[in-house]
């Protein structure tokens, strides 16, 4: 069976959040599996396409709004990846040096429609096409609906939805856009008076998934606007949980990390971890190191961070590091609390894929007090490092984290997104740490938990010949 991602996204390629290592791990399971997985994607202007040697496969133009813009599909010349990657390059909207902004229209808009017609000229065509977000969130209705694409209309779609806050909504002025079709279906493109991608993705994908079954559950409850559609859809909807690629977050071998380790030796190497993380961060070793890395906006409750720090930070009896960025309002009150608790807290404002896994490996507790959570990743990649997750019970974190006060359990759980919750489960992860036999021994434990691709790769291959 023959699948093509389409993503905006895919580790190491270009990663923004979640969806890259999802998209970056999910096919080379496939192929391991027996498929023949491959992706999709744009060709940016970033260190990954700087490093690398491409090929051109296929040269033409794709047309938007009557202005032809010239693209080419290219291939690495020296693929090290476990699956074959595609890119569409069109030098006048997608190879920027970000991945999204505000002309994010446009650009997804000629990614999807130059995929597509260099689809359309292959021998071979792939058996489901694989899409994933708002970005390639056209591709369903153009298959069912574009004159010119009819000949893959009997190709499965699937959408599988990271983020339903995000859908790519735009105005009626660029509907010329899309590829020629029957106007009598508009409303296919249709949510509340904007052409949504999304929603067009719910619409028209033969199967929509979602990163975990609490996250498709809520919902049904709460999308952004998109919730009645998902109700009324919920036939077609699943949530199958994302798995973690266990080969590139291995504590063993991960390159980024100061020292090596496994459950075996886990107090000696996540110590060196914690040492270098303590004293390039001006922080005491001896204390209980909480830490947090992510988006600095609103779903991941970043908002509140800075007054939980300030009262928790009073008492000297942990220590605290973040990595993130995003709302500027919130990184400036985060930049704001270092000078104050110089020694038991500093922030590292930006982007920093080598910190990130050397937080995950010396850090002694991981917060993620998310207001909305469809999988999240870092919980998976801190049990598997031993860091305790301490996380608000959302989504994917609720189908992932069993609090301790619970039979088998071994992280800390809040219901709530208050800052006296957050605050009281910091408070049970101090009395946690006090209890070094305990700690010690919940740390091995997590570390044992399975959270690989294995297991969901295997549900997504009977989705797909459930439809084949
Ligand atoms: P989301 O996709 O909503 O941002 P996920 O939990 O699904 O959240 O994935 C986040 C991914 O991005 C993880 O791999 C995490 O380590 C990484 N990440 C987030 N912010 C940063 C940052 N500032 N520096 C390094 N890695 C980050």
């Amino acid at each position: 069976m023959k699948i093509i991602h389409i993503s905006a996204e895919c580790y190491p390629i270009a990663k923004v959040g979640g969806l890259a290592d999802v998209v970056g791990a999910l096919p080379k399971y496939q192929n391991a599996l027996g498929l023949k997985s491959s992706v999709i994607m744009p060709f940016y202007d970033n260190k990954f396409t700087a490093d690398n040697t491409f090929v051109s496969v296929y040269k033409s133009q794709v047309l938007l709004n009557e202005v032809a813009h010239d693209f080419e599909v290219l291939i690495l010349k020296e693929n090290s990846l476990d699956f074959d990657v595609f890119f569409i390059d069109v030098p006048s909207l997608l190879f920027k040096d970000y991945v999204y902004s505000f002309d994010d229209t446009d650009r997804f808009l000629a990614f999807q429609i130059a995929a597509l017609d260099w689809i359309l000229t292959l021998d071979e065509k792939p058996n489901i096409f694989h899409c994933h977000d708002h970005h390639t969130g056209l591709v369903p209705f153009m298959l069912q609906e574009s004159f010119k694409y009819e000949s893959l209309n009997k190709i499965p779609v699937i959408t599988t939805i990271h983020n339903a806050q995000y859908q790519g909504g735009f105005g009626y002025d660029k509907l010329g856009f899309i590829p020629e079709f029957d106007k009598e279906n508009v409303g296919l493109l249709d949510w509340n008076g904007q052409i949504n991608p999304l929603a067009a993705a719910i619409k028209c994908a033969w199967r929509v998934t979602t990163v975990s079954p609490s996250y498709m559950e809520e919902l049904k409850l709460e999308a952004n606007g998109l919730q009645d559609l998902l109700k009324a859809e919920s036939q077609k909807c699943v949530g199958i949980l994302n798995g973690i690629d266990a080969a590139v977050w291995n504590p063993e071998k991960d390159e980024y990390l100061i020292s090596n380790f496994s459950e075996k030796n886990v107090n000696l190497g996540r110590g060196k971890n914690k040492k270098w993380l303590c004293e390039t961060f001006n922080l005491d070793t001896s204390k209980p190191l909480f830490a947090f890395i992510g988006r600095l906006v609103y779903e991941k409750g970043s908002d509140l961070l800075p007054e939980v720090f300030q009262t928790i930070l009073k008492e000297k009896n942990c220590s605290i590091l973040l990595l993130g960025s995003g709302n500027k309002e919130v990184e400036e009150e985060l930049k704001a609390l270092k000078e104050e608790h110089k020694g038991n807290y500093d922030a590292f404002i930006g982007y920093d894929e080598k910190l990130s896994h050397i937080i995950y490996g010396g850090a002694d507790f991981l917060l993620m007090p998310s207001r909305v959570e469809p999988c999240g990743l870092n919980q998976m990649y801190s049990l598997r490092y031993g860091t305790i997750p301490i996380v608000r019970s959302t989504g994917g974190l609720k189908d992932t984290v069993v609090d301790i006060a619970n039979e088998n359990g071994f992280g800390i759980c809040h219901d709530e997104v208050t800052v006296a919750e957050i605050e009281h489960a910091i408070q049970r992860g101090i009395t946690l740490y006090k209890d070094q036999d305990k700690f010690k021994k919940t740390r091995k434990y997590i570390m044992k938990i399975d959270h690989s691709w294995d297991a969901s790769a295997s549900e997504y291959i009977e989705l797909y010949k459930s439809i084949n």
